[in-house]
């Protein structure tokens, strides 16, 4: 598996789809910049993401709030006080790790193992430590009494564990003391929350609506890793769903399978590498909460989650701004403070599966080859045009049609070198068709079509290329 992700990191750098951030300086831990091939994918995921979320649901609109907020946005959602994550140092290493992270793969491995009464016995005493008063001695506790070892070195020679907010603070305007900090967001969603009556007003929205958005999000993650996995900086793609109490339950179940079937059908990712996990162990805003995981070579892990947060954030919000957040059903006068269920997803996070997922080596005319085996929606390039020679009438005709195609499509030219390698490149970027320009196009306007994934080849008139490229983008 390291290989695998040691292959697709090379293949991002080489072809511009990812690069470490200001790489010149020896880069920033846990950064990275989209190249151009990564630009138009990440693109292609976040429009599919917004037209099946807003375009297609009547009832769904957009925003696009702002990074910055009034700091008093974080205290009234809970992030100041409580978006911490629990770390514990190895005294050697220095390495620090994730104190909950640490107990959690224990109790797994003794479940791998068979020990399922000592895993059964440990994952209550955990249970007992994550509401305890203070949960760092709890844990530190559990750590210490059950000899928890460091992955990387095992020794157990631990410093205590203390709690890490995850937030960026940043200090606005010329004063450096507190009255001029603000956060950057750790998440989108309370531009949402916070924006309710705005969209509910100006756009007409009754009770069941949704706002969705999507944007930067910041956190300070200690544990870093995996790529574009964990990352400080990161986009994400939210959806809140305002619903009457009482009906978030049926609500919630109706989001989870129109977003298990997004990635399954709409994405396109493998269905046998999706998986639930339900939480047991809810945040504080949570009535009910599932993952949808995905198998990447590095483990089974989260890539959305779907959260019942009840009516927490508007009540909070309410308190907080004493502006009143209950919403009148215009038909029956009942007045109530919205519940609401989100989905929420990392675009990164998406990419990176489909990066995974397309990754294939398989041998071609007798040729081995690597293959991103990307449908052509979510595919950066989607047609080159390959004439068979540079100059003359032939090049002329290659790039009219080339041109007449960029009108609609992100197509690529490329005359250099033989045939074979001009595919080859083409493969290794996903890209689903090649259409090659011959001396019999010059006769009869027609040119062939070669599919990607079986090198299958086609003749057909240059006339329907558009119309087949939009039938296959869907
Ligand atoms: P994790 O447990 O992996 O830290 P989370 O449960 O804190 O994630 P949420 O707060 O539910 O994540 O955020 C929703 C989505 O945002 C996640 O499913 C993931 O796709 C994405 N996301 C969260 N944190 C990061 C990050 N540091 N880098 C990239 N994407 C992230």
């Amino acid at each position: 598996p390291e290989k695998v992700m040691n292959k697709l990191v090379s293949l991002a750098k080489r072809r511009g789809f990812i690069f470490p951030s200001s790489e010149i300086y020896g880069g920033l831990s846990s950064c990275f910049d989209y190249g151009p091939l990564g630009s138009e994918m990440k693109k292609n995921i976040k429009d599919l993401w917004w037209t099946s979320m807003t375009r297609k649901h009547q009832n769904i609109v957009g925003i696009d709030a702002s990074i910055m907020m009034n700091p008093t946005v974080w205290e009234a959602s809970g992030h100041v006080s409580s978006f911490n994550d629990p770390m514990i140092d190895d005294k050697t290493t220095k390495r620090r790790y994730r104190a909950d992270h640490l107990i959690e793969n224990h109790i797994e491995k003794l479940r791998r193992d068979g020990k399922t009464d000592e895993a059964q016995r440990i994952s209550s005493s955990y249970e007992q430590a994550a509401d305890a008063e203070d949960s760092n001695k709890a844990f530190y506790d559990i750590i210490i009494a059950e000899e928890i070892k460091a992955p990387d070195t095992g020794s157990s020679d631990w410093t205590e564990v203390r709690q890490f907010n995850l937030m960026f603070k940043c200090n606005m305007g010329a004063l450096a003391d507190s009255a001029g900090s603000v956060y950057l967001r750790p998440e989108t969603a309370q531009g949402i929350f916070v924006n309710f009556h705005n969209v509910r007003e100006s756009n007409r929205m009754k009770v069941p609506f949704g706002i969705a958005q999507i944007g930067k999000a910041f956190r300070n993650e200690i544990v870093k890793g995996n790529f574009i996995f964990r990352m400080v900086e990161f986009e994400q793609m939210e959806m809140q769903y305002f619903v009457k109490p009482g009906t978030q339950k049926e609500t919630f179940e109706a989001w989870r399978e129109e977003r298990f079937n997004w990635y399954k059908e709409r994405l396109g990712l493998t269905p046998g590498k999706l998986h639930w996990y339900k939480h047991d162990k809810l945040a504080h805003y949570a009535d009910l909460a599932y993952d949808i995981k995905f198998e990447f070579p590095f483990g089974i892990e989260e890539i959305e989650g779907i959260h019942s947060r009840t009516d927490f954030d508007l009540k909070q919000h309410q308190e907080f701004s004493g502006k009143n957040m209950e919403y009148i059903d215009q038909a029956t006068n009942e007045r109530y403070i919205p519940y609401v269920v989100e989905t929420s997803a990392g675009a990164d996070r998406l990419f990176l599966a489909l990066l995974c997922d397309a990754y294939t080596e398989d041998v071609i005319d007798g040729e081995e080859r690597v293959m991103m085996k990307f449908s052509p929606t979510i595919a950066p390039v989607k047609a080159a045009v390959l004439p068979l020679m540079k100059k003359g009438e032939m090049g002329e005709k290659a790039s009219k049609f080339r041109n007449d195609l960029a009108e609609q499509f992100l197509v690529q030219y490329d005359d250099a070198g033989s045939i074979g390698k001009r595919y080859r490149r083409q493969d290794e970027i996903g890209t689903p068709f090649c259409f090659t320009v011959d001396h019999q196009t010059l006769e009869d306007d027609t040119v062939t079509v070669r599919y990607r994934d079986t090198a299958e080849q086609q003749r057909m008139e240059m006339s329907k290329v558009p119309e087949f490229l939009a039938a296959e983008i869907v």
